[in-house]
């Protein structure tokens, strides 16, 4: 397993594996073929079909600067070895000169066909079981784990993290309007943060700011804002609300939270090594699945909960979404990615207090459910998997005629 450095990077939104990871490859690849004559990227798979509505043109347009590049949608190529995948090609003198075939393999990620990945593993472990084994004979907890096998300077990496999280929060509540793309999506976080319920008790005051939070993170990503992948961009607000909810109810202290992000951060990990954190090869479990169970093992730490009463809040978390496919309307990350944020963060916090009682019970273990959802994700029609061919994508026809999301 990589370092948690790999999992949540700081970013633009709207997408990890369409903005993020495009962003990444193609600097890399000017810093090695950099004052070539012009340039092309080709997108295929997914990132072909709903490239425009993420913007990624517009990224690498903005990468290259000004360096000439021609950006190609190619929906038809077949054989892929990744739905997200992109030639990067730079010609000099009118002939090829140098050639990248790029997977963006999800959470930023990206695998180039030929080289060896520059990020080693890290983690000696590869499975929850193998990491709950080692944390009982050693007597520490998950976030213990994390910060004996990361990277020396993890703890202010995921400091770095929690600041970025609650600047996304921060300027979501304080924003306005409506969001680019033509779906005619209004930002909701400050009137969910600042409108009562009808029948407001403590219960519907929780979700309400649960949800205004993470909104908030959801609307930021739609726009173009500095977002932490948590595993990916599209479901970067449940992990965020979580987390600021809890600390501003009972004060918990930065150093407290960034324990809660470390678990959450074993949990993502596990299913990145053992799973897929891509929409595009597993649908929206594999985002938002992901992004529910890390929520829940972050709110187990702070809970002081031990570690199977975690394993079980992620498991349940996960297991709750299994089969979710993605289907954003228009290939934009704003329906239903936004809304699914909220009621992910809702359902970490419900999977957290199963925890409480049921953990003694239960049959399915955290490394089954991610075994399950990756086979359910293969098996998932190719039009679930952000290709904006299926689900919401298909039926809809326009917001004005059903009065809004
Ligand atoms: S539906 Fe889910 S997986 Fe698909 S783009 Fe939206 S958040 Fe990501």
């Amino acid at each position: 397993m990589k370092s948690l450095t790999e999992l949540y990077r700081c970013g633009m939104g709207p997408s990890s594996s369409h903005t993020i990871a495009p962003e990444n490859a193609a600097r890399a690849f000017l810093s090695e073929h950099g004052g070539l004559d012009e340039y092309k990227v080709i997108l295929y798979g997914s990132l072909a079909k709903t490239g425009k509505g993420h913007m990624t043109d517009k990224v690498i347009a903005r990468t290259f600067g000004n360096f000439p590049v021609a950006v190609e949608f190619n929906t038809d190529k077949k054989d892929l070895p990744h739905p997200n995948t992109f030639d990067i090609i730079g010609y000099s003198g009118g002939a090829e000169a140098a050639k990248w075939r790029v997977s963006s393999i999800g959470g930023g990620a990206y695998k180039v066909k030929g080289k060896k990945s520059s990020s080693p593993d890290v983690y000696p472990h590869k499975n929850f079981r193998e990491i709950a084994d080692y944390c009982e004979q050693n007597n520490i907890r998950l976030c213990e784990y994390a910060e004996k096998f990361d990277v020396p300077d993890i703890r202010n990496y995921i400091r770095e993290v929690w600041a970025v999280m609650q600047d996304a929060i921060a300027r979501g509540l304080a924003a306005d309007g409506v969001l680019d793309g033509g779906l005619n999506v209004k930002r909701k976080a400050k009137t969910l943060y600042e409108t009562n319920n009808v029948f407001e008790d403590g219960m519907t005051r929780e979700n309400r700011l649960v949800c205004a939070f993470a909104f908030a993170v959801g609307e930021e990503n739609a726009s173009c804002g500095k977002i932490v992948t948590a595993p990916t961009c599209g479901a970067a607000g449940v992990l965020p609300a979580v987390l600021y909810y809890y600390k501003n109810k009972y004060h918990y202290t930065d150093d407290k939270i960034i324990d809660a992000l470390l678990t959450a951060g074993v949990i993502g990990n596990v299913v990145k090594t053992n799973g897929s954190i891509s929409g595009a090869e597993c649908g929206c479990q594999a985002e938002i699945g992901t992004a529910c169970s890390m929520a829940a093992a972050a709110l187990g730490e702070l809970f002081g909960m031990n570690i199977n009463q975690i394993e079980y809040a992620a498991e349940v978390a996960l297991e709750h979404h299994l089969g979710l496919t993605c289907d954003p309307i228009k290939g934009l990350v704003q329906i239903p990615c936004i809304e699914r944020n909220a009621v992910a963060a809702m359902r970490a916090i419900n999977a957290v207090n199963l925890a409480n009682f049921l953990t003694d019970s239960r049959k399915i273990s955290y490394d089954m459910v991610v075994a399950t959802m990756y086979k359910t994700g293969k098996d998932m029609s190719r039009i679930y998997r952000e290709t904006a061919e299926g689900g919401l994508a298909k039926a809809y026809v326009s917001t004005d005629d059903i009065g809004g999301e």
